[in-house]
């Protein structure tokens, strides 16, 4: 279980009565993707009302504030970097615009702004899009002109007076599913906001649409050429949570797959005997469970999860997260005692907190423990916005510099170098190879940036 930089979420809603209750209660199921700040904004056909907050939707959106709002259409954000949504005043008229995503180049595009007159009240990505779309006649051509302009990953939402409109960048980095219910039409970065307000048509927003959301229902406004698809495969592994689908893919079946295949090559190398396989929750869990289902051994938990520990406030530095964390895990001694335990999780990325694990377990009696990461080895950071992890964080490029692992036996090298790392007796990752055919979609149409550093921007189509 790790932090993520900064990552977010977008929901928006159109439906026949008032709607900032749906969207306080469609960001609270989005919140596991930003907990920092958050923000409604609705429209009542005459004007936009927005509140943004420091902290998270559950504790800082009081029922007396929700009141305050009007209007039967909003949209809303939570965000691990800044406020959004942020509201304009335009050519196109009053508009609330969200998005979750980062854009690469965003200093040339400031510059470039900034020397055309254009003023900034922060520089932020969020101002970025938002002028980029204000300087065009209608919504649908600044969703387009940006399209054109930016380099980066987004999931858009614009509060208009005429609809949500919706658009994902052209490679469809990040997910953004539309569902449709009886009188309700919405939007959301996952499809547990829209399955748990008890809505099961869904589709997914195609890489490079730009989709109008009114009470008739969805249009497509336009479709952007997409030159490929590049899915964040981080996001089954980790970044969503366990109940959405995104893709076509439920999130749950990937973790499922990713452990099986660890369970598999842990039978045909032939030499692991444990009495039982545990996830660090929660990132692990799925993986845990198909590790089982396929090695037949019992899955047990070794943490208890306490889900009350960080609901009073949020976290700023990474040493407020990591206490954070160590508060939310306790051992369960009974469970694990003398007992040689596979520990199953998302990935390794310092292997500070995997290392602290492991620490605990021994030292609350297991014999063994040995650790099985679903994701390769990470070794280049992610420009698209899931996490803001640099180069020195990232323990597996410690130990392969240029970060090419050709071999099954380079692979098995670093592994031994990380077990000794973190103190376990045996780590195993997927290889990329296994990673990909666990999660079923075609590599093509993934970015696996962070393992193999190849940015889908600059792959041929
Ligand atoms: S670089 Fe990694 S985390 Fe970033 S979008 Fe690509 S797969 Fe996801």
């Amino acid at each position: 279980m790790k932090s993520i930089g900064d990552n977010c979420g977008v929901f928006g809603i159109v439906k026949d009565t008032d709607c900032a209750e749906d969207i306080y209660r469609g960001l609270d199921f989005l919140q596991h993707r930003g907990q920092q700040f958050c923000g409604i904004a609705t429209y009542d056909g005459k004007r936009i009302y927005l509140i943004t907050h420091y902290g998270q939707v559950g504790n800082t959106f009081i029922p007396r504030e929700l009141e305050t709002f009007k209007g039967n259409i909003g949209i809303g954000h939570v965000s691990l970097k800044e406020r959004q949504p942020m509201m304009w005043q335009g050519a196109v008229g009053e508009i609330a615009v969200a998005f979750s995503g980062n854009i690469i180049n965003n200093d040339a595009l400031l510059t470039e702004m900034k020397d055309k007159g254009e003023a900034f009240y922060h520089g932020l990505d969020i101002e970025i899009v938002s002028k980029l779309i204000m300087k065009e006649k209608d919504i649908v051509s600044g969703i387009s002109a940006l399209a054109e302009k930016i380099r980066g990953s987004y999931s858009l939402v614009v509060l208009a007076q005429d609809g949500i409109y919706v658009a994902r960048d052209v490679y469809g980095f990040r997910p953004l599913i539309l569902g449709e219910g009886p009188g309700i039409y919405l939007v959301s970065s996952e499809s547990r906001a829209a399955q748990n307000m008890g809505i099961d048509r869904l589709r997914d927003v195609r890489p490079g649409e730009i989709v109008l959301i009114t009470q008739k229902g969805f249009e497509t406004k336009k479709q952007l050429r997409s030159p490929r698809r590049a899915h964040c495969a981080f996001e089954w592994a980790y970044a969503a949570s366990m109940d959405s689908k995104i893709d076509g893919l439920y999130v749950q079946e990937a973790r499922n797959n990713l452990g099986m295949s660890l369970a598999r090559r842990d039978i045909e190398e032939g030499d692991i005997q444990a009495d039982l396989v545990a996830p660090v929750p929660l990132s692990g869990i799925g993986h845990a469970l198909g590790y089982h289902m396929t090695s037949g051994l019992p899955y047990q938990e070794v943490f208890l999860y306490n889900r009350y520990a960080d609901r009073s406030y949020t976290q700023l530095t990474q040493e407020d997260r990591d206490r954070m964390a160590k508060k939310k895990l306790s051992v369960l001694k009974y469970a694990i005692k003398d007992k040689r335990i596979v520990l199953c999780d998302d990935s390794i990325v310092r292997g500070t907190q995997i290392r602290e694990k492991v620490r605990e377990l021994k030292n609350a009696g297991a014999k063994e423990v040995h650790v099985r990461s679903a994701c390769p080895p990470l070794m280049y950071p992610c420009d698209f916005g899931i996490s803001t992890r640099t180069y020195e964080e990232l323990l597996a490029r410690k130990y392969i510099p240029t970060g090419n692992i050709t071999t099954s036996d380079e692979l098995k090298a670093l592994e031994s170098w990380v077990s000794e790392k973190i103190g376990a007796d045996s780590v195993r990752y997927n290889s990329l190879e296994a990673f990909v055919e666990a999660l079923k979609i075609p590599r093509e149409s993934l970015c696996l940036k962070c393992f193999d550093g190849k940015s889908p921007m600059e792959l041929p189509e």
